[in-house]
C-alpha cells in the first residue's frame, strides 16, 4: 500500500509511459492489487487490474462452489453489484482520454460463464480496467493515488464486501432451479419450457429488457405442464415443446415472432426480473435464418440445392456472396455438422423459396428446373433420419400442416394449440403437392478446417481482435457475425477471438480433426480450465470473456472469407 503510494508520488507530473514502473502486485487491508498491464498512453485501451480477496474477507460459502452452476451465478451477482458501485461513483470528475475511468465486464440479462469474477478456492478474483490519470500526456499522480486509495475502495466496500450472503443464495437458488428445470426437459423429450406468467416480449428493438405492460404467457391447456423446484414451494406451470416438428402459426402481430425470439434466448439463463427467467431452451436449439452476402466455404448443401446454373457443386458449394435460399440451406447444414438437435426458423427471416413451393408453382416450374428442394419437404426426414427437431414459425402457409407434429396458435399473444384444426383442415383440404423424399445422410457435411486458412499476419501484436459483438478482426479481413442471433454478449465474441489466435498458437488446426470434434476439443477446454485457459498471459487479467456455444464458434470459423478446408 504505502509502496504503490510512494512509487505514485514519485511519477507524478511524468510522461505518461513512466506509469509502467506501477506494474506488479501491491497489498491493501482486505485484498491485493495486481497491476497486470499497464496502458502505454492516456488514449490505449485502459490498464487491466486485478483486486484479489482472499475468503477470509469476503467469506464463499463452500456450497457455493460445490457446482459449476451455482459458482456462475455467484461469480455472476459479484459482478453485477461491482458493476453498479461503479456506475454509483462514475460521477467523479474525470481528466483527459481515458482518464479516471474504472469498469467491469457488466453483465446483461444473461447469466454467462464470465471471467470478469472468478471464484477460485480460497479467493476471490475481479477483473477490472482502469484508465490510469493524466493531465494532457503527464500522469496525474493525485488523482490515480485518488483512484485507489479513495474510488476502489469504496467501489469495493459498497459492493462485494457490503453483499449480503442472502442475497447470494437467491442466485444460488436460481442456478438450482435451472439446472431442475433442464432435468426435467430432458426426462420428458422437452425441447423447450416456457413458463405461465413469464414475459416474452422486450422493451425495443434494441433492448434486451422486459416490455413493461405486456400481456403474461399463458400456456395452452394441452401443453401445460408441472414441475416440482428446489428452493420453491408452488411447482412451476407452463408450456411444454415437444420433440418434433412444432409450428407456431396465427395472424401478424399476434406474438409469434416474439415467442420464437424468446426460445433462441432460452439456451441461455436470465436474471430473476427478466420476465424470461423461467423460459428454457434445448442446449442445442440453433436459430436458422437466411442470410444474404455470407461467405460459404464447401458445404455439401444438395440435399436441399442442386443443379444450379452454369453447373456450380452443391456438395462442396462455396461462394463469397451467398443468396437468400443457399444461405439458409448452408446455415442448416453447418448448424447439423455442429451439433444441433433442434432448429429455429421464423419466416420473417427465411427465404420463401427455401421454406415452401406449393402446388400450383410445382405444376408450372418442373422439378428439372427447380434447384432447390424446399425445407417442408427436408423436415420430416431431419425429424426421422437425423433427430433433429424444428420449432418454426409460419402464418403465411398451411402447406406445413401435412408435416407438423403440433401447432401452436398465438392469438392476442396468448397461445392456443390448434393440432387437431390443423388436421382436419388437412383431411378436408388436401394439397396436391408432391413431397421429395430422398433420405438425409448424419455425415452430410464433414469438414476438416486446415491450419493456413486462419491466415494470420506474422509479427503483429494483436492478430486477432473482435470489434464489436459483430465484429472480429483478423490480419486483414473482418468475420461478421451479424446474422449469428444467438451471440449475445460482446464478451462471447472476444472469447471467440481469443479461441482463434490460441488455435493458431497452439497449432490444434494441424490435427486434422473433423469440426465437430474440434468443438468438442474446445469445450472440453473450456469445461476443464475455464475461459482463462485462451488468454494469452496465464494468471493474468484474461481479458473481459464469456462463453460462447460450440455453435457460434463454429459459426465464426464457417465466415471466414479466409478459411479452407479438406
Ligand atoms: P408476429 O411475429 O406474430 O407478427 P411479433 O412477435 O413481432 O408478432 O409481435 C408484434 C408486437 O407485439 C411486437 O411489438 C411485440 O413487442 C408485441 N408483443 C409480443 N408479445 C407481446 C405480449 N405478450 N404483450 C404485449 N406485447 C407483445
Ligand atoms: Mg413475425
Amino acid at each position: 500500500m504505502k509502496k504503490l503510494q510512494q512509487l505514485l508520488r514519485n511519477i507524478d507530473g511524468k510522461g505518461y509511459k513512466a506509469y509502467k514502473s506501477i506494474q506488479g502486485r501491491y497489498s491493501f487491508h482486505r485484498y491485493e492489487i495486481s497491476m497486470d498491464y499497464v496502458q502505454g498512453d492516456p488514449f490505449a485501451s485502459p490498464s487491466k487490474i486485478r483486486i484479489v480477496i482472499p475468503d477470509a474477507y469476503r467469506p464463499i460459502k463452500d456450497e457455493w462452489k460445490q457446482s459449476k452452476q451455482r459458482n456462475i451465478y455467484v461469480a455472476d451477482h459479484i459482478a453485477r453489484s461491482v458493476a453498479k458501485a461503479i456506475q454509483a461513483e462514475a460521477k467523479q470528475s474525470r481528466g483527459s482520454g481515458k482518464s479516471g475511468l474504472i469498469h467491469i465486464d457488466q453483465p446483461g440479462q444473461e447469466i454467462l460463464e464470465r471471467t470478469a469474477v472468478q471464484i477460485k478456492k480460497e479467493k476471490t478474483i475481479i477483473c477490472l480496467s482502469v484508465g490510469l490519470p493524466a493531465n494532457g500526456r503527464r500522469i496525474n499522480g493525485k488523482e490515480a493515488e485518488k483512484l485507489f486509495f479513495t474510488i476502489l475502495p469504496s467501489i469495493l466496500k459498497y459492493s462485494i464486501f457490503a453483499i449480503k450472503d442472502e442475497e447470494i443464495e437467491q442466485s444460488v437458488q436460481l442456478a438450482d432451479q435451472h439446472i431442475a428445470i433442464r432435468e426435467k426437459m430432458k426426462e420428458n423429450n422437452w425441447l423447450a419450457f416456457v413458463a405461465d406468467g413469464a414475459i416474452l416480449p422486450r422493451e425495443s428493438g434494441v433492448s434486451n429488457r422486459p416490455l413493461r405492460k405486456a400481456v403474461p404467457f399463458e400456456s395452452p391447456q394441452e401443453n401445460r405442464v408441472e414441475i416440482k423446484l428446489p428452493h420453491r414451494e408452488e411447482p412451476l406451470t407452463g408450456m411444454a415443446i415437444k420433440k418434433g416438428i412444432s409450428l407456431i402459426v396465427g395472424g401478424g402481430y399476434h406474438g409469434k415472432s416474439t415467442l420464437l425470439q424468446a426460445l433462441e434466448r432460452g439456451v441461455y439463463h436470465h436474471i430473476r426480473g427478466d420476465g424470461r427467467e423461467y423460459v428454457l431452451t434445448n442446449l442445442d436449439a440453433v436459430k436458422i435464418r437466411a442470410e444474404d452476402g455470407r461467405q460459404v466455404t464447401s458445404v455439401n448443401i444438395s440435399a436441399f440445392i442442386n443443379d444450379l446454373p452454369h453447373g456450380q457443386a452443391t456438395t462442396k458449394f462455396t461462394t463469397e456472396n451467398a443468396s437468400g435460399s443457399t444461405s439458409q440451406a448452408t446455415n442448416v447444414v453447418e448448424a447439423i455438422e455442429a451439433g444441433a438437435t433442434t432448429l429455429l426458423i421464423d419466416e420473417d427471416t427465411s427465404a420463401t423459396n427455401f421454406m415452401i413451393r406449393d402446388a400450383r408453382m410445382q405444376a408450372l416450374v418442373h422439378q428439372d428446373k427447380e434447384p432447390i428442394t424446399p425445407f417442408i419437404d427436408k423436415i420430416k426426414q431431419l425429424r426421422d433420419d437425423l433427430e433433429v427437431s424444428t420449432i418454426l414459425v409460419m402464418g403465411g402457409s398451411g402447406d406445413y400442416f401435412d408435416v407438423a407434429d403440433e401447432v401452436i396458435m398465438m392469438d392476442q399473444y396468448k397461445p392456443f394449440n390448434v393440432t387437431d384444426k390443423a388436421r382436419e383442415i388437412v383431411e378436408h383440404h388436401p394439397v396436391s403437392r408432391q413431397p421429395v423424399t430422398e433420405k438425409l445422410a448424419s455425415d452430410m457435411n464433414q469438414r476438416i478446417f486446415l491450419p493456413p486458412s486462419l491466415n494470420l499476419q506474422k509479427g503483429k501484436k494483436k492478430k486477432v481482435q473482435a470489434k464489436s459483438l459483430y465484429t472480429i478482426l483478423m490480419g486483414m479481413t473482418t468475420i461478421q457475425l451479424q446474422g449469428v442471433e444467438q451471440l449475445v454478449d460482446a464478451s462471447q465474441t472476444r472469447a471467440i477471438a481469443e479461441l482463434l489466435r490460441y488455435m493458431e498458437a497452439k497449432g490444434i488446426l494441424k490435427q486434422g480433426k473433423p469440426l465437430s470434434s474440434l468443438l468438442d476439443d474446445i469445450e472440453k477446454i473450456m469445461d476443464n480450465e475455464g475461459l482463462q485457459a485462451f488468454a494469452p498471459f496465464p494468471n493474468q487479467h484474461p481479458g473481459d470473456l464469456a462463453r460462447p456455444r460450440r455453435f457460434e464458434i463454429a459459426a465464426c470459423l464457417n465466415r471466414m472469407r479466409t478459411a479452407k478446408v479438406q
